[in-house]
């Protein structure tokens, strides 16, 4: 650590940096800042910036608000938007402790960070790789996103007729510059949408990759006037976002996940994992489909799943398995989506993976006919059960579940329950255009 601590001053001296912003996020993922100087390092990395918990959504209560930040300083980048001669800014992401020192339960980082202990036990570390999709809208004269898509462009089409190619070529660089090593970039199924993909890492790695990306995403896009959001449902009538999330176990430098000698070369721990992930999928849909909106994402038609089933191949099924094998063996979860808490996400899903190991789960059959198009008959007699519906029927199944106290830890559960059921009431008792739209007039 020390020696990564030299070569932090040495950026520092080198790029000039002059302000430090210690992010870290909310229950919700939502990224959240304070900013120091630089002359402040040394205090900074004892973890002495102290903040008051109880205005962060999830955090603590208002007679016990004294939360203090930790940067990791593996986290630390420069901001490459804000380099000019002799002036940049930086930041680091950071966990955050209890005034005792101990880490602070409410703290999502801390809870994946609990679910890789988890794993430890077993001899496992965890990668992850996740794909997140967003929108780009123009804004107004204000800056406020409006209701127009970036572009008319569909999948994989190239400029002129994707607007977005510039912007993203833009995000690219910045996240280069931040360490991300990018993988692929390109224009998604729906007009206005976008992907660029970065390589897998450990859990938390990937998690502080994701909140990055959402950030800088965000940010290069309004440098262009637009709007990046990772909403996931933006229109109807159009795909959503995803973030498929591709997992898989490493016992050292192996993938636990293959084994050469089955028949689609997966060992008996990935079929477990893919059990459990079953087993647990409708009590986590509320973490890793956080939102009112998240289910109107997922329905049938849009490339996103809505049936619990697997297959090698399936698009149409919730878990697939990507051609890759040896050491890029991988499960990809395809419901999640992109609104959804990294941190947490990842950790119920490697939860779900490792329930299915520890209790030896059987795998049902895959499933590789078009389940979008299946009849409710045949969906029944292969007993293909269905995601939640909506946010309530998420809320009701993680309440019902013994997984997501486990999973998530006393806090964090209790905190989210109630904010997701407070979300759903305001939803609920919100009078919406739609039904003016069909109600007003007719009766
Ligand atoms: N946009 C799709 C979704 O909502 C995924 C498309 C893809 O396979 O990349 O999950
Ligand atoms: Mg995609
Ligand atoms: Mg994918």
């Amino acid at each position: 650590e020390s020696s990564i601590l030299e070569q932090i001053k040495e950026t520092i001296t080198e790029k000039s940096v002059e302000l430090l912003h210690l992010q870290f996020v909310d229950l919700e993922g939502i990224l959240k800042h304070v900013t120091v100087t630089t002359v402040q390092l040394e205090d900074v990395v004892e973890g002495k910036m102290m903040f008051d918990g109880s205005s962060i959504t999830g955090f603590s209560p208002i007679n016990q608000s004294d939360l203090y930040l930790q940067p990791d300083l593996h986290t630390f980048a420069v901001l490459p938007w804000t380099v000019e001669e002799g002036y940049s800014e930086a930041r680091f992401l950071c966990s955050v402790k209890n005034p005792d020192g101990s880490l602070f339960k409410g703290d999502t980082r801390n809870v994946l960070k609990k679910t890789m202990e988890r794993a430890a036990d077993h001899g496992y570390t965890i990668s992850v790789g996740p794909e997140l999709e967003f929108f780009l809208f123009k804004t107004d004269e204000d800056g406020y996103p409006t209701r127009e898509l970036g572009d008319r462009a569909g999948y994989f089409e190239p400029s002129p007729h994707d607007l977005g190619e510039r912007v993203r070529l833009e995000i690219y660089r910045a996240l280069k510059a931040m360490g991300f090593t990018i993988e692929a970039s390109h224009h998604e199924v729906a007009e206005g949408q976008h992907e660029i993909n970065f390589k897998y890492a450990d859990a938390l790695t990937a998690a502080d990759l994701a909140t990055t990306y959402k950030w800088v995403v965000k940010t290069v896009a309004k440098k262009f006037g637009l709007h990046a959001t990772f909403m996931p449902k933006p229109a109807f009538g159009i795909n959503g976002s995803g973030m498929h999330v591709n997992m898989s176990f490493f016992e050292g430098s192996q993938n636990a996940f293959y084994d050469s000698s089955d028949e689609l070369e997966l060992s008996e721990k990935a079929y477990q994992f893919i059990a459990g992930v079953l087993e647990n999928v409708k009590s986590f849909a509320a973490v890793t489909n956080p939102l009112v909106n998240s289910y109107k994402r997922l329905v049938p038609g849009y490339e996103a799943p809505c049936y619990l089933a697997w297959s090698a191949s399936n698009r149409s099924a919730l878990i697939r398995i990507p051609a890759k094998r040896g050491l890029a063996t991988r499960v990809e979860l395809r419901c999640p989506d992109p609104s959804s808490n990294p941190y947490l996400t990842f950790a119920v899903i490697a939860a779900a993976g490792l329930d299915g190991i520890e209790k030896r789960l059987e795998v049902p059959a895959p499933v590789n006919e078009d389940i979008f198009h299946m009849t409710d008959d045949r969906r029944a007699e292969l007993g293909i059960e269905n995601l939640p519906g909506s946010l309530k029927e998420a809320i009701v199944e993680l309440e019902a579940s013994e997984f997501g106290a486990k999973a998530l830890g006393e806090h964090v559960y209790s905190e989210y329950v109630s904010l997701k059921t407070a979300e759903w009431d305001r939803y609920r008792t919100a009078v919406h255009s739609w039904e003016i739209e069909n109600y007003q007039a007719k009766f």
